[in-house]
Parts: C-alpha cells; sequence; structure tokens
C-alpha cells in the first residue's frame, strides 16, 4: 500500500474521531475542527475555545513525541501560543487504543529536543525538528482519557485536568522551572520527599537550564511556589508531601 494514501486515510480517520467521540478535558465541550482549518489536525473546545492539536500514531507514544519544526515550537511556547495535545495511539481496523491529553501548561522549552537535520540528500535539507521529552515532567500531567480501549469517565478526566490547572497562571520561563521541578518530584518515587531528595536531581535541572548557576536555590524557590499553588505542603524540617489531588493512582 503506497505510504501517502494509507497516513491520508489514517488522518481522515482520527480526526473525524475527535469531535464525534471526545470531550474537552476542561469544560466537557464539544471539539470543533478550526474556522479557517489550515492545520487539519487543529481543534477548538465549542464552549471554552481553548486549543487543540491532534498527534496520532499507531504505535504507542513512549517518552518521546515527535513534533514539528524545533524553531516553531521554541517560538510558539515563547509567545504563550502552544496548543493543548491531544495524543492518539490507534490501530487498524480504526478504533483507538489511548487517548491522552497534554496540558500546555507543561508544554515548555526545556523538554524541546531538536532532532538531527535532515541531511544534505533530503527534499528539505537542513530541516531540524525536534522530540518532546515527556520523562522531564510529571506523570500526573498526561490526562488519561481512554486507556486500553476503555474510556475514562469524563469527570475524572476533568478532575485530572483541574488539578494542575493553577498553573496556566505561571508566565513563561516561570513554567518551565514549575514543570521540571514537579517532574523531579514525581522521579523521586514517593509521595513525601525531602529537600535532599530533589537536590539529588541537581544534575537534571543543570543539564535543562545551562545558564542557572544557582540550581538548588531556584529549586528551593520553586518548591515555595508550588506551596503557594496549593501543589505542595511544607511539613518542616525540609519535608515536603504532594497534595492528594497530586498523587497518581
Ligand atoms: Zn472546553
Amino acid at each position: 500500500m503506497d505510504y501517502k494514501s494509507a497516513s491520508q486515510r489514517a488522518r481522515v480517520l482520527t480526526e473525524s474521531w475527535i469531535p464525534v467521540n471526545a470531550l474537552c478535558p476542561a469544560c466537557g465541550g464539544a471539539y470543533v475542527k478550526t474556522p479557517n482549518n489550515t492545520k487539519a489536525l487543529d481543534f477548538n473546545c465549542k464552549s471554552c475555545a481553548r486549543p487543540f492539536e491532534l498527534k496520532s500514531s499507531k504505535t504507542r507514544f513512549g517518552k518521546k513525541v515527535v513534533d514539528g519544526a524545533y524553531g516553531s515550537m521554541i517560538s510558539a511556547i515563547r509567545e504563550d501560543r502552544q496548543p493543548n495535545l491531544i495524543l492518539m495511539n490507534y490501530r487498524l481496523p480504526f478504533s483507538v487504543l489511548d487517548l491522552f491529553v497534554l496540558p500546555r501548561r507543561f508544554i515548555v522549552e526545556p523538554m524541546v529536543v531538536a532532532r538531527k537535520p535532515l541531511s544534505q540528500h533530503a527534499r528539505r535539507a537542513g530541516w531540524v525538528g525536534c522530540n518532546l521529552d515527556l520523562a522531564i515532567i510529571p506523570r500526573s500531567a498526561l490526562i488519561p482519557c481512554i486507556v486500553n480501549g476503555t474510556p475514562v469517565p469524563q469527570e475524572k478526566i476533568q478532575r485530572s485536568w483541574s488539578a494542575t490547572e493553577v498553573l496556566e497562571n505561571v508566565g513563561g520561563a516561570e513554567r518551565g522551572w514549575i514543570a521540571v521541578t514537579l517532574g523531579i518530584v514525581d522521579s523521586i518515587g514517593s509521595r513525601f520527599f525531602s529537600l535532599h531528595d530533589v537536590y539529588v536531581y541537581e544534575a537534571r535541572a543543570s543539564r535543562l537550564f545551562p545558564n542557572n548557576k544557582n540550581v538548588k536555590a531556584k529549586l528551593r524557590q520553586q518548591l515555595q511556589l508550588l506551596r503557594d499553588m496549593g501543589l505542595i505542603e511544607f511539613r518542616g524540617r525540609g519535608s515536603y508531601a504532594l497534595v492528594d489531588t497530586l498523587v497518581s493512582n
């Protein structure tokens, strides 16, 4: 089968599935294709107008999601216009196996990794695409809507959405730090953790923010911000706890 026609068919199937079978994770409104339809896979919620972009794949998404051009993704994030991502894993004959939403609040600059430029023999020689590295953000960032073919109740989807919605009020660069700090807390793997547990990941934070020369202080500051936003609790003597809503179930 010719690759192009197969991928076009898949595109028609996946994009027509969304408005009929899924609802906005934020408010339960209907998905509608964007009016000017310049990019076929874009949707808006009819009720809250939030923007979404669909990415679909026949193979399961791992910790890396292949995205488009590196430069456009970085500028979208810097201009705060990156869409929420709908990640669909389907099989043929067409059925949806998994559907997750990655809210735009977690699409931050440190997770955008440039791929190697296309070789000089490629049609778009020199073009640089990117991957989104999901390993650096907390697992609670991904909102399950369908898991192994079983739909998650809409009420639960909206609860997961609200759990970290407060992060939408955080501006650009700071949002990257918050997402990375929450990712570190998630990697610790325990609801209760200490400042020392966070510092163990200092090297990860330094790699993601190479210009910051005082990573420990920055991490401490993020813990304070997370407390002020009601996402973690301070329990005294350098010990912390994630709030109920962020504990993975
Ligand atoms: Zn909505």
